[in-house]
């Protein structure tokens, strides 16, 4: 049973426990987990019924919360003090030392992060005391929920809890800006309008018309089927592995890889999302270090996280 919570304390204790509790922004209903716990993640994942990893927002209740995780240049505190808190996402580089869970950036190198507006969200993530990951809190491929009713019927007994926070008063998705890699660019427009970026932080790359086709400057995930692969190439629906194969094992391993990872002896398919990228890493890292030639993925039958890990691991055997 999914419960209606009116206390944001109470709904951060569940929170840090492990759970998923959708609560009310202004933008929309997000569907949160405790970032730095990778299962509480890869739960978020299985709730949704999203075929694919996409890298999630993570909340805050201040910019210097925020910018622990990642490192906000100057143009970034300039945002931050002059839309947070608001409807406005901010892409940057991780920190090493960041605890949010590789799952929750997709296992990419940089981070989404925002520190919403709406007064029960900020009490929720200030009481949670850790990064709240959020995506919109509906079915993958329906429509963003704006009351705690919505979400019910989207996700009732799906996860643990909603936090009620009334009807949401932007209705439309936060702004996703894109600064980490030097430029500024417009990943989606939302809440916060292109011009009043630029009015602080000047010009700002748009995205481009959606005839024109994927952009090879535009970074959101999930355009580019080879999208963030690792160096080594990767062979998938392996049945055996060689010695000069780097082994992602699934349930019993092969024998006879020159190197493995175990996603989940047990086949569980949450560890397994949990473990996927830290995996992808090591095999990739420690694989180019030995010399070996390749990845080797073993099968991940079956639906739900199996699908969005099979979908991953097709990207990263994706002919670049
Ligand atoms: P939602 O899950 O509906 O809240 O949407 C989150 C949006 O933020 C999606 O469009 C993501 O692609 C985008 N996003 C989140 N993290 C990143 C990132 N590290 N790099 C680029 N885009 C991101
Ligand atoms: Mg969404």
């Amino acid at each position: 049973m999914t419960r209606l919570l009116q206390d944001p304390e109470e709904a951060a204790a569940l929170l840090r426990a492990g759970e998923l509790v959708a609560f009310a922004t202004e933008t929309v209903y997000g569907l949160g987990g405790d970032a730095r716990n990778d299962r509480a993640v890869a739960a978020i994942f299985e709730a949704k019924g999203r075929p694919h990893f996409n890298p999630l927002i993570c909340h805050f209740p201040d910019a210097g919360a925020a910018f622990a995780e990642v490192r906000g240049d100057s143009r970034a505190q300039a945002l931050a003090a002059a839309f947070w808190p608001g409807p406005l996402t901010l892409v940057l580089p991780r920190r090493v030392d960041s605890r949010v869970a590789l799952l929750a950036g997709a296992g990419l190198d940089t981070l989404a992060v925002r520190v919403p507006a709406h007064p029960v969200a900020l009490e929720f993530v200030r009481a949670a005391g850790t990064s709240v990951a959020a995506p919109s809190a509906n079915r993958s491929g329906r429509v963003s929920p704006t009351t705690s009713a919505h979400v019910l019927d989207e996700l009732g007994g799906r996860i643990a809890a909603v936090l009620e926070g009334g009807e949401c008063t932007v209705g439309l998705e936060s702004t996703v800006l894109d600064l980490s890699a030097g430029g500024a660019a417009l990943l989606r427009p939302g809440g916060i309008p292109a011009e009043a970026i630029e009015a602080v932080i000047g010009p700002v790359g748009r995205p481009l018309k959606p005839d024109a086709g994927p952009s090879p400057t535009l970074r959101s995930p999930g355009l580019l089927l080879s999208h963030y692969a690792p160096g080594l190439p990767v062979r998938l629906e392996a049945q055996e592995a060689g010695p000069d194969e780097a082994l992602l094992a699934f349930g019993p391993a092969l024998q006879g890889a020159g190197l493995s990872f175990q996603l989940s002896e047990s086949g569980d398919l949450r560890e397994a999302a949990a473990r996927l990228f830290a995996g992808l890493r090591f095999l990739d890292a420690e694989g180019s270090r030995r010399g070996l030639l390749r990845i080797a993925a073993m099968p991940v039958p079956g639906d739900g996280l199996a699908e969005a890990i099979r979908d991953r691991l097709a990207r990263a055997a994706a002919p670049r």
